[in-house]
């Protein structure tokens, strides 16, 4: 997946500080308003951004660690033989 970050205004990479015309300032603060797919926080500055919709990377890596637990998680939990060896005695 592709990893986005809008640099920090005032920094040689990012917008300018406050507000100007420069065409690539206003697409890159536009990118920093948008929200979280995930979170619904701004995406903000300086922050790794990834996905489509967009989101934060940390946010993506949430969602990615979550969606493995129900795979792994309750299997294992109690004793599922214990039941048959109260039957057998
Ligand atoms: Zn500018
Ligand atoms: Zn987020």
């Amino acid at each position: 997946m592709s990893i986005l970050i809008v640099a920090t205004p005032g920094t040689p990479e990012g917008p300018c500080r406050g507000s100007c015309d420069h065409r690539k300032c206003h697409l890159l603060r536009e990118i920093a308003q948008e929200r979280c797919g995930h979170c619904g926080g701004h995406l903000g500055f300086g922050t790794k951004i990834t996905g489509d919709p967009s989101m934060h990377l940390r946010c993506a890596q949430a969602i990615a660690a979550t969606a493995h637990d129900p795979i792994n998680a309750p299997v294992h939990h109690g004793h599922p033989l214990s039941e048959h060896h109260n039957i057998k005695h």
